[in-house]
């Protein structure tokens, strides 16, 4: 059998070893795995960049051994001693260090090629696909999409505008395009946008003014130390699996109360102090911790694994209701920021080498400037910085890569109701709104946050890339 795995960032590299590891013995198969990139596992958002941004989860959520949740600690402690705590949220760049390790071997197998190359088309043949490269053209029996992320949002159209850095990764790149005599404009002021203030502060020793752009408040949470051993949990895979399918929300939202309860948390108080992300409330929060938000992070943190099976156990209605009634809140309290990122954030926010700008309305183009409306004044900036996230929605991008492109053009792949494209779960099989199931093709990573309810994190993207390769050959047994 022979198999394309398109993009070796962590989705790709945690499937290639679940296929591996999952394989029928005696099973006669190849991989090739196509990537541009000489980045391996580490991808995108761990790439070969500044060492200043920061990891948002834990350590100890982070072992990309499913087994042994301790891995990434253990590693720690023979490359980065002093980086080796469970709680300890470490620069990307070592994460990204620690996944290569830990993947190179697959890639070494006899039975896997890897291609330097952008698979740019994806054609449907009467048996399998044909692959197209600028340098090759191949067929495959199955193909699996492990593609990264959609491409950045505008939201006010500056995407080719001069001045402008639409991608800001590479961080080492992208950063040396600005002029340090003006000051720089960051539209947002979520992780991105402060890995880029964090990186031009020390990386660059920045000396003009940093302006964050935002519409609201700036931030979700500060990340709190959370050592519990004790924390009562009883939303777990026993317990769905004791439920009636389609799992009803009301039942899942009353279990949750009442491990709140067990675990004496009040949700009127969380709410109360930290639903908003303001200057106030987080500063609050530097202050001092806060027993009851820094368990129910903790709680967050060790049902995130299961969200995904959670979320797919409900009826379509009900998890419209979900993201109606309650997603914004569990999204605001589990995004949490780490405290060393904020505490230097605010100490330049009060010395004014930093400002927010909050009441974003509009940003125009004009005479080599960006003219940037909020609600009670303008500003002007020579030079702006996208931190705005992703554009899940397809239709909305700025552009699609090719291979994107082509697919759906093709009819191949459709939008999900609410973001990215659709799968079938947890086979995560691709389903076109006209032609249904697509057999043996496959897409993983962010692209399916939509599927994976918006959470698709460096644990749900390993979780999610295992179990569709042991699914794979589950299926490919049976027939
Ligand atoms: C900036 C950033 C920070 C993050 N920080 C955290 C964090 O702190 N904690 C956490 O848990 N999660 C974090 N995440 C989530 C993270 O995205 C996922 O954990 C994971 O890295 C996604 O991996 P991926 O392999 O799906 O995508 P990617 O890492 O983007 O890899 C996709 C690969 O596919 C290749 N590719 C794309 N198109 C083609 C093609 N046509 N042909 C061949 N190859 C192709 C690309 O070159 C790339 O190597 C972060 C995400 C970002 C963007």
């Amino acid at each position: 059998m022979k198999i394309a795995i398109v993009g070796q960032g962590l989705s790709g590299a945690s499937l290639l070893r679940s296929l591996i590891e999952y394989a029928p013995k005696s099973f006669n198969y190849q991989i090739t795995v196509y990537d541009p990139s000489d980045q391996l596992a580490s991808g995108f958002a761990y790439q070969n960049d500044s060492g200043i941004p920061l990891m948002n989860t834990a350590v100890r959520a982070l072992s990309c051994q499913l087994n042994n949740s301790q891995d990434l600690k253990e590693w720690l402690l023979v490359h980065h001693p002093h980086e080796a705590n469970p709680n300890n949220f470490i620069p990307r760049l070592i994460y990204g260090q620690y996944l290569n390790q830990a993947y190179t071997k697959y890639y070494q197998l006899e039975n896997i090629i890897t291609l330097r190359e952008e698979v740019l088309t994806c054609k449907k043949q009467e048996k399998g696909y044909l692959l197209t490269t600028s340098k090759s053209k191949d067929t495959f029996d199955v193909v699996f999409l492990a593609l990264g992320h959609p491409p950045y949002a505008d939201y006010y159209n500056l995407y080719g505008c001069e001045g402008y850095i639409h991608n800001p990764y590479p961080l080492s790149q992208t950063l040396n395009q600005l002029n340090p005599k003006h000051s720089v404009g960051i539209i947002g002021s979520g992780l991105t946008a402060i890995d880029i203030a964090r990186t031009l502060k020390h990386d660059y020793n920045w000396e003009s003014i940093i302006r964050f752009y935002i519409q609201d408040q700036p931030f979700h949470t500060v990340a709190m130390p959370n050592n519990f051993t004790d924390i009562i949990r009883n939303i777990n895979e026993d317990w769905l699996f004791e439920q009636n399918l389609p799992l009803s929300l009301g039942c899942l939202v009353d279990q949750f109360k009442q491990d709140m309860l067990a675990n004496h948390i009040d949700l009127h108080y969380i709410t109360r102090n930290f639903s908003k992300g303001t200057h106030r409330s987080i500063r609050q929060q530097l202050a001092a911790d806060d027993i009851q938000l820094s368990k129910l992070q903790r709680y967050l943190w060790d049902l995130n694994p299961i969200l995904p099976q959670l979320y797919n156990a409900l009826l379509p209605s009900e998890r419209i209701k979900y993201h109606k009634k309650y997603s914004q809140f569990i999204k605001h309290i589990k995004s949490q920021m780490p405290r060393k990122s904020l505490c230097e954030i605010y100490q330049w926010f009060d010395s004014g080498e930093v400002d927010f700008i909050s009441g974003l309305k509009k940003i125009s183009t004009g005479q080599e400037k960006f003219l940037i409306t909020t609600n009670h004044q303008e500003f002007h900036e020579v030079q702006l910085i996208n931190a705005t996230g992703f554009q899940h929605r397809i239709d909305l991008a700025p552009y699609l890569p090719p291979l994107i492109k082509q697919l759906w053009d093709d009819k191949l792949i459709s939008p999900h109701p609410s973001h990215g494209l659709q799968v079938s779960y947890p086979s995560s099989q691709v389903v076109s709104i006209d032609k249904g199931l697509i057999p043996n093709l496959f897409l993983i990573g962010p692209w399916i946050d939509g599927v994976l309810l918006t959470s698709n994190d460096a644990n749900i993207t390993i979780r999610h890339a295992h179990r569709v390769g042991q699914n794979f050959w589950h299926k490919n047994i049976r027939l």
